[in-house]
């Protein structure tokens, strides 16, 4: 026996697959404005996952990973339900912009309310109609504008459950982040619910890798919490995931345009010269050093930088050379068949 699944007020009977849009306030201009919600119930009950994206408009990787997931010919065989929404803050994909139209950022606005803030609104909505149906939740995310991650977890790990998903999601790099006041992390720790934030890649751009490893990721969580068959055949051992002991940022040390020497995923030691910002007026060039030995696993893609922005986001471990080792493989496992060939060749002459 399954037990009943209603949202946007329809039920969704076992063994079915719909579409159902939920109603936003209207754009001022009257055009109607919906989330559409993808919801895939197996034969047998299970637990309920929501997959979430573009909670911060701009952040349209996500939307990507959830496409190709509604693709996979394995859900045939899922049990329990699937609930996939690829674009929670509507309004801030329509104007390319991670907040609301009311500058607020959906992030910090849960578990919101029916009569706050548009912001609150829609935070309140995706709670009731989505979260609080739903036992285990992944939201996926980006970078900000002109920022790139590694992709990672982001988790409560002192959660065993929360911690055992993380692990089951295949990247090297896990975050015991701290839970921010707000956040749909929060709000969802607050209903009991384990939850994930993969972080990945860049607003406004599709990565490739960080799609690829999004979707062997939701996947694999999936097979952990046996809403999809397990391989029968485990040829490859699964990745180790490695926890952070903590993270700096290393910010731009004057104004200028900024070339980076190190790359996303890098091993770094303190000390070591990662960019250099060249002033164009003064003439002058200035070293931006590693601040702590670790892995890059955020760095800016944008070369003007102001004096104190942040330029990389450095994760420390106990063994950095192991987890740089990981780190390697895993872009090499996802990197696609025709950048894995330019990367391994030669220049190519420019005359
Ligand atoms: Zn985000």
């Amino acid at each position: 026996m399954s037990e009943d699944f209603i949202i946007g007020g329809e039920r969704i009977a076992p063994r079915s697959r719909r579409l159902i849009e939920l109603r936003l306030p209207p754009l001022y201009v009257h055009s109607p404005l919906t989330v559409p919600v993808h919801i895939i119930r197996g034969a047998k009950s299970g637990p309920r996952l929501f997959v979430s994206a573009a909670l911060h408009g701009d952040e349209i990787n996500g939307t990507e990973i959830i496409r190709r997931l509604l693709k996979q010919s394995a859900l045939k065989r899922l049990r329990g339900t699937l609930v996939a929404v690829p674009i929670v803050n509507v309004y801030g994909l329509i104007h390319q912009s991670r907040y609301l139209p009311d500058r607020r950022d959906l992030n910090r606005s849960f578990p919101g309310s029916v009569k706050g803030s548009l912001a609150a609104r829609l935070a309140h909505l995706f709670m009731t109609e989505i979260v609080k149906k739903c036992t285990h939740g992944i939201d996926l995310h980006t970078g900000a504008i002109h920022r790139s991650n590694l992709p990672q977890i982001r988790a409560n790990l002192d959660d065993a459950e929360t911690a055992r998903l993380a692990e089951s999601f295949g990247v090297p790099v896990l975050l015991n982040a701290n839970l921010r006041d707000g956040s749909l992390r929060e709000a969802a720790a607050e209903q009991g619910i384990p939850m994930l934030l993969y972080e990945a890649g860049e607003a406004l751009r599709f990565d490739e890798v960080s799609i690829r490893a999004g979707v062997k990721g939701v996947i694999q969580v999936m097979r952990s919490l046996q809403m999809l068959p397990d391989r029968r055949s485990r040829s490859k051992h699964p990745r180790e995931p490695f926890v952070a002991r903590s993270s700096v940022w290393v910010r731009a040390s004057a104004s200028g345009l900024f070339r980076k020497v190190c790359a996303l995923g890098a091993r770094v030691k303190r000390g070591e010269v990662l960019g250099l910002i060249d002033d164009p007026f003064g003439g002058e060039e200035y070293e931006v050093t590693a601040t702590a030995s670790g892995i890059i696993i955020g760095c800016s893609q944008i070369p003007l930088v102001h004096e104190g922005e942040a330029l990389f986001h450095i994760a420390r471990f106990e063994d950095i050379k192991t987890v740089a080792g990981e780190v390697e493989s895993f872009q090499n496992e996802f990197m696609p068949e025709e950048a894995r060939r330019n990367s391994q060749g030669e220049e190519p002459s420019i005359v």
